[in-house]
Parts: C-alpha cells; sequence; structure tokens
C-alpha cells in the first residue's frame, strides 16, 4: 500500500513548484479499491472517473497489482534494442479479442494487425499520423509533400503534441500555439457530405473517433462510418479511428467502430489499455504494415516489459471476468435508469449521451456545480464538450454500483 499519496504537504512543499497549466484540483486523493477511491482526509467517493477512463479494472484489481510487482522484480525496461517476448503477447491477445466471434469480426476482416506499442494517447495518434504520411508518400508515387491531408471530425479530440493538437480541431486546445501543422481539415460528425466535400487526390488519411470522448460523447452512426470506409476506399485514404477513449471494451464491443460493421485500416489504443499505467498502441492492417520500416519511428519507453506486463493482466481478467460483454449487458440497465432520471428531471437534464460505460448526460445548464454537488454526496464525474456530464465506471462496475450512481445523481438533483 502506498502510504506517502495524498499525506498532507509540509509548508515549504506547499510552495508553487508545478506549472499552472491545470486548473487547481478539488481533492487530493490517497488510495484506492474497485470502483472507490478515499481522499487524503479518508472520505470515501464512488469514482466514475477513473483516471479518465483508465482504469479499467478498478483501482488496485489484485490480479494487475500482482503482474505488475512480479514483472517489476524481473526486467522494467530494455528499450527497444532487445525483445523481451510480452510485446508479441500483447499483440496477439489483442489481434484474437479484436476478432473475437462476439464482437464484428467483419471490423477487421479476420486479419492480424500489427501493432507498435508507446506511451500514451497521443503518442499513438502521432504514429498514426506518420502511418498516414507513408501512405501518403506510397499513394503520389513517392513525392514527398503531396498527399498529406487528414480530415477528422469537428470537436474531435486526439492529443496535445503538435501532430495530435493539429487534428484536434478545437480553439481552447490550438490557441496559442500556432501556426498548426500543415494539411488538417475537419468535416461535421455524421455528416458525409461534409467528408465528401475535403476528402481527395490530396488526401492521406480520415481520423475517426466512433464515440467522442473529449468532445461530448455524440456517436458515430453506422450509415456515417460505412459511408466513410467508400469514400476512403475510392480516393485510396486511409481510414484511422482514434480508440483510445472508446475502444478497449467500453462501449460494450473491445472497439466501438465495431458497433458499425465497418473495417480499419488502422486505431490508435491507449487509455484503458494498462490498466492505468501508462501506455499507448496502434494497430495496423497487414496492407498497411510494410510502411514502417526499421528507423522509420521507435520510442525508448514504448511497450516495455511493465507496462507489457499491466496490459496482459488487463487482457487476462477481461478473459476470467468476461468484463466486455458484462459491459454490454449491465450497461443497459443503467443507461434506463439514466433515462428515467432524464425524465424525472427535465429541466436540467436535456438528454443521456453515450454507449456502455461511457455515458454522459447533457445537461441544458452548466456542469461545474453539478460536478461539485455530486462530489459532496460522494461521486466523482468529469465534464466533457458542451455542458456534459461524463460518467466513465471501472468496466468491473457491478450493477449494485451503477445503481449508487443513479441515486447520487437522482439525491443530488431533488434537492
Ligand atoms: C485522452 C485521449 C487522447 C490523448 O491521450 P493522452 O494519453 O492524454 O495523450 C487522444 N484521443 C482521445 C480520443 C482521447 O480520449
Amino acid at each position: 500500500m502506498n502510504d506517502t499519496a495524498g499525506a498532507a504537504l509540509t509548508p515549504a512543499q506547499q510552495a508553487p513548484c508545478l506549472l499552472g497549466n491545470y486548473a487547481p484540483p478539488a481533492l487530493t486523493l490517497a488510495r484506492g479499491e474497485g470502483a472507490y477511491v478515499w481522499d487524503d482526509a479518508g472520505r470515501r467517493y464512488l469514482d466514475f472517473c477513473m483516471g479518465i477512463a483508465c482504469n479499467s479494472l478498478g483501482h488496485a484489481h489484485p490480479h494487475w497489482v500482482a503482474a505488475i510487482q512480479r514483472q517489476a522484480g524481473l526486467l522494467a525496461q530494455t528499450s527497444n534494442l532487445f525483445s523481451h517476448g510480452l510485446q508479441e503477447r500483447l499483440a496477439q491477445a489483442i489481434n484474437a479479442r479484436v476478432n473475437a466471434n462476439d464482437d464484428n469480426p467483419n471490423a477487421t476482416n479476420g486479419q492480424t494487425g500489427r501493432m507498435f506499442f508507446c506511451n500514451s494517447g497521443t503518442e499513438a495518434n502521432e504514429a498514426l499520423l506518420k502511418l498516414a504520411r507513408l501512405h501518403g508518400l506510397r499513394k503520389s508515387g513517392g513525392k514527398e509533400g503531396v498527399a498529406i491531408r487528414v480530415v477528422v471530425a469537428a470537436k474531435a479530440f486526439h492529443g496535445r503534441t503538435f501532430g495530435a493538437m493539429a487534428a484536434t480541431p478545437q480553439e481552447k486546445i490550438q490557441n496559442g500555439y500556432r501556426p498548426m501543422l500543415d494539411g488538417f481539415f475537419a468535416g461535421e460528425l455524421n455528416n458525409l457530405e461534409s467528408f465528401e466535400r475535403l476528402v481527395g487526390e490530396h488526401t492521406a488519411a480520415v481520423l475517426i473517433e466512433a464515440v467522442q470522448g473529449e468532445g461530448g460523447l455524440s456517436t458515430a452512426t453506422p450509415a456515417f462510418l460505412q459511408g466513410l470506409r467508400k469514400l476512403c476506399d475510392k480516393h485510396n485514404a486511409l481510414l484511422l479511428f482514434d480508440e483510445i477513449q472508446c475502444g478497449m471494451g467500453r462501449t460494450g464491443k473491445f472497439l466501438a467502430f465495431q458497433h458499425c460493421d465497418v473495417t480499419a485500416d488502422a486505431f490508435s489504443l491507449a487509455k484503458g489499455i494498462a490498466g492505468g499505467f501508462p501506455m499507448g498502441a496502434i494497430w495496423v492492417a497487414p496492407q498497411h504494415a510494410d510502411l514502417f520500416t526499421p528507423g522509420s519511428h521507435g520510442t525508448t519507453f514504448g511497450g516495455n516489459p511493465l507496462a507489457c506486463a499491466a496490459a496482459l493482466a488487463v487482457q487476462e481478467v477481461f478473459t476470467q471476468e468476461n468484463l466486455v460483454h458484462k459491459v454490454a449487458t449491465r450497461s443497459n440497465t443503467w443507461h434506463a435508469q439514466l433515462h428515467t432520471l432524464a425524465q424525472k428531471y427535465p429541466a436540467t437534464i436535456k438528454s443521456v449521451r453515450g454507449v456502455g460505460y461511457l455515458a454522459g448526460l447533457a445537461l441544458h445548464t452548466e456542469t461545474p456545480p453539478l460536478i461539485a454537488a455530486i462530489r459532496q454526496r460522494g461521486l466523482l464525474a468529469t465534464p466533457a464538450g458542451d455542458n456534459v456530464i461524463r460518467l466513465l465506471p471501472p468496466l468491473t462496475a457491478t450493477p449494485g454500483e451503477l445503481q449508487e450512481c443513479v441515486a447520487i445523481l437522482d439525491k443530488t438533483l431533488a434537492a
């Protein structure tokens, strides 16, 4: 047990020493177990932030803790100059799940993709964007700078580094950092015509979230994604999915785009992949896998044994506890309860958003007062997009814990 996190700071430690890029946090957290966390005063909260959708097994899952402890005592970091075998095991486990029968096998045509492991979501998307550049180069017969365009959706969130930030068409993300990287254009989610106007011979890729996480839980329709697939095929552009938040079982399928009967050329994973241990990844369909060649991309830490052990533990628990299937069934009841709540408080709640355990309430009002009020009653949630309260249970959340979330929201809204 970590007995230092959340310990009271001495006056010297309280002197400003962190940069001001985050708003002052509402709480100091000391420890967690399952769906709950405790603050430094010993107060317990139902944690439906989960490190922003990262702790897929909840806090301190015993299997995950043991795997990390064991691996830390064996081998933690090797660089990619050497193999340690766990990247291959993880890539095979993920491929097996991607192609599992209860998911849509068409999503990858049953293909075994090739994977690359890194340390975060934004890095995974940088790798996708570099893949897009290499595809564009091939598409234009080896001429650099011709087919470099990437088309994204309005309100998308793809990350904070320069490539991923350019792919994130939001003023609050890009403000102060211009000029952006060239070649990014934004269409409207679920408006295929707006993408048809932007995709052409200069397009390397379309990058899309099947369910927008930070953008406010808007969901792409099957018709829209199938239309994008045809559009990309027509213009020899890659169709890339950002599954960093909506993937890894959170929507009740292993990948969110698997709800929509489309195939991906590549996709990115991160948040939930290693249960809260920092890791990102990309999966690339076999026909594009040769775009990366030795030396064309790399990372020092990415895919190290410790991160892989954490991610393999997540895969093992997914199997042992049949978690993705549980998310699909349990979320039905939960969403029904959230809809009942929306009917009960129509003056506050506009609609229920999202899929599976990536859910939210769109409000008529600003979110911070309600988020503070539910925190007072012991529930942690996080805002998304315009006036959406986002609820991110661990994938292990039981019907009782989902019910507790609804009960706290109900009491708070009644007060
Ligand atoms: C969180 C997120 C990212 C960025 O991940 P980081 O690990 O914060 O860099 C990218 N895309 C989506 C959809 C995300 O939710």
